[in-house]
């Protein structure tokens, strides 16, 4: 019994056993292959996916899509060697072999289309289509592809890039299907992924465009922005020279000269140019004349600048006589101008505008640069401005020339005058103290009798020697005023002087029934005077009080301490100067309307005043009411030496 259970315990052992290993070797050992390898293929594809992931990018160029496809393709080449991974690309219903990878070289002839309805089928995008046998069916023109490449099993996926790209198609293909299963993870995800990239890459690409199109957009913004810049500081640069201009413009006339030449120096600055001339025309030689003040023309060479009016192929004659601006951007080689003075100084760029006043062409200006093609027609407009202003400086300055040299010959004539006026009345003078020596002495009978008539001529001949020297003694004096006097200056007392000069005329007014009065207070501070000179000033004025107040009149020097001066005044209650006539009565030669043919007279006396008391540092002045008198006065300041 107990054998049997020993038996029967054995046996079951061994069934037990028989079992455990039966199962171990048929079922689980094959689990447990099936489970490693599953989980190798299964981190092998996680790698596979990590490492092409992480290298992919989406490239910013087409023509780089080709180079990330083809790091997918060698991937997925190389976790399934044994395969072929072929690439194609749809156009016109045919297939092009774009990329194939095989471990042989295949003959780069295979890249081209191909038909194969299979290839049609697959166009629902990431569908996976599957041919255990690629030889069954229409697979016309690809057998031979096939064939080379050794497949029999193939599967396929299409995936469409982005809009407008052709559609793409994946195929891996092998001997037989065994390793599909294992590789169809693999052809999905590359599909996929290439699909991605590709739509990313489009988008990259669109961006750039978009940025590219921006980017020239902005640089044509900021390209404007700096020609409405550059036209700013122009314009600015522009204002900044016409102020200069216009500042030399209202420069005093005899600058005229110098404000021209510095303006055509602004002009020159303004426009980076190297020669700046005005040419002038001059009537008298019908020609155009450069003028004073160019600018980078040596002296020498400006004398011999000048083009008659009559050579019209000079583009200045043409511009003066058109008044039309002109403009070239190569002088020398330009046959619309005279390459004579362009070669001279080298000039390319030349701009030539009108010069003109109001309606009047008065010439023109050029201005030339060294380098060709370099003035702009802004610039020319900028010249024409300038050139308006330019035509009043010359204006000015033409003006103020005749003025001068007018003035130069007035006073030449003028000194002739009085060297004339001098030498004659010198030499009267001898004469007509001989005359009237003679003429005093017959006249008092000394050397016989005379009858009435004899009396009367003679008399009548006395009057005209007296006036004739009074007139020459008078032109003396001015004569001597005009040129260098001697004066002798000395502390005077007014009070003094007149007192004398009153006393002298009081025969003179008795005669004319006229009342002289000195009112001149005594003690006045002295003045600094010549006693003579101003002796004749006190008499000329009383004489001339005397003179015009007429019969019966009242005439009062009087004087007054005014602290810095010492004013004398001779006053008449006579018929006084018209307002008119006041001004001109010191001037020489002036005789009032009312007195030229009813007092005798030269006209010279209160000049002769006016000239002495200048000398002085004093004023002579006149106040005067028609019908109520006049007053004439002289201030001389009061001297600074002790007395
Ligand atoms: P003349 O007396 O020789 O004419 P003056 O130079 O002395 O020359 O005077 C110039 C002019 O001034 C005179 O012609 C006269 O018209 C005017 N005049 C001068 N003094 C008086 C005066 N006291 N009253 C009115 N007119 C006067």
């Amino acid at each position: 019994m107990i054998n049997e259970l020993i038996g029967a315990g054995v046996l079951g052992a061994a069934g037990t056993f028989g079992a455990y290993w039966y199962l171990k070797f048929r079922c689980l050992l094959p689990m447990e292959s099936s489970l490693r390898s599953s989980r190798k293929a299964f981190a092998d594809f996680t790698a596979f996916t990590r490492e092409t992931m992480e290298r992919a990018y989406a490239p910013e160029q087409p023509e780089h899509y080709g180079d990330i496809t083809n790091y997918y393709l060698i991937k997925f080449h190389k976790a399934f060697p044994d395969g072929a991974i072929l690439l194609f690309e749809k156009g016109d219903a045919q297939w092009r072999l774009t990329n194939y990878l095989k471990h042989f070289k295949a003959e780069p002839k295979l890249l081209t289309s191909y038909k194969w309805s299979a290839f049609d089928r697959s166009s629902v995008e990431g569908e996976l289509l599957r041919f255990d046998d690629v030889r069954t069916g229409d697979h016309q023109g690809v057998d031979e592809l096939f064939g080379l490449f050794g497949v029999r099993s193939a599967m396929m996926c299409t995936f469409k890039p982005a809009a407008g790209g052709p559609e793409r198609l994946i195929v891996f293909g092998a001997a037989s299907p065994a390793c599909f299963d294992a590789a169809q993870p693999y052809l999905r995800f590359v599909a996929s992924q290439l699909s991605s990239i590709s739509r990313v890459s489009d988008k990259v690409i669109a961006l750039k465009k978009e940025t590219e199109h921006l980017k020239s957009e902005v640089s044509a913004v900021v390209k404007e922005l700096d020609v409405a810049g550059s036209r700013l500081i122009q314009r600015a640069r522009e204002r900044k020279a016409l102020y200069e201009v216009v500042t030399k413009v209202t420069a005093p006339a005899n600058d005229a000269q110098n404000g021209c030449a510095a303006i055509l120096n602004v002009v020159a600055k303004m426009v980076e140019a190297d020669v700046v001339a005005c040419l002038l025309f001059d009537e008298a030689k019908g020609e155009l004349v450069v003028s004073p003040g160019a600018y980078g023309i040596p002296e020498p060479e400006r004398m011999l600048y000048s083009i008659p009016v009559s050579n019209h192929a000079s583009a200045s004659v043409r511009t003066f006589l058109s008044r039309k601006p002109f403009i070239t951007a190569d002088a020398q080689n330009d046959p619309d101008v005279l390459a004579r003075y362009a070669k001279l100084w080298d000039i390319h760029s030349l701009m030539i505008v009108p010069i003109s006043l109001r309606d009047r062409i008065i010439g023109v200006m050029r201005v030339g640069s060294r380098r060709p093609d370099f003035f702009t027609p802004d610039q020319l407009e900028f010249l024409t401005i300038i050139a308006d202003e330019l035509a009043i400086i010359i204006e000015m300055f033409t003006l103020y020339e005749n003025l001068s040299n007018k003035a130069q010959e007035l006073a030449q004539l003028n000194k002739l005058k009085d060297e004339f006026l001098a030498t004659v009345s010198h030499e009267l003078k001898t004469p007509l103290t001989t005359i009237k020596g003679f003429v005093s002495v017959i006249l008092s009978g000394e050397v016989g009798p005379l009858n009435e008539q004899q009396q009367n001529f003679l008399t009548v001949t006395d009057q005209s020697v007296n006036r004739l020297t009074s007139l020459i003694s008078n032109l003396l004096d001015l004569s001597r005023l005009n040129g260098k006097v001697e004066m002798e200056f000395h502390n005077v007392d007014l009070s003094e002087l007149v007192r004398a000069s009153v006393s002298a005329m009081q025969l003179k007014a008795r005669e004319k029934n006229v009342t002289l009065t000195n009112a001149m207070p005594k003690g006045l501070p002295p003045v600094q005077a010549d006693t003579r000179w101003i002796t004749q000033v006190v008499d000329n004025l009383v004489i001339n009080a005397i003179k015009y107040a007429g019969t019966g009149a009242s005439v009062k020097v009087d004087g007054t301490d005014k602290g810095e001066a010492v004013v004398v005044c001779v006053e008449d209650n006579g018929p006084g100067i018209p307002a008119a006539e006041q001004k001109m009565v010191f001037d020489k030669f002036y005789r009032g309307k009312a007195s030229v043919n009813q007092v005798p007279g030269t006209g010279l006396g209160l000049a002769i005043c006016k000239s002495v008391v200048e000398k002085h540092g004093g004023k002579i002045w006149v106040e005067s009411r028609p019908g109520k008198g006049s007053k004439f006065c002289f201030a001389l300041p009061v001297s600074k030496k002790q007395a």
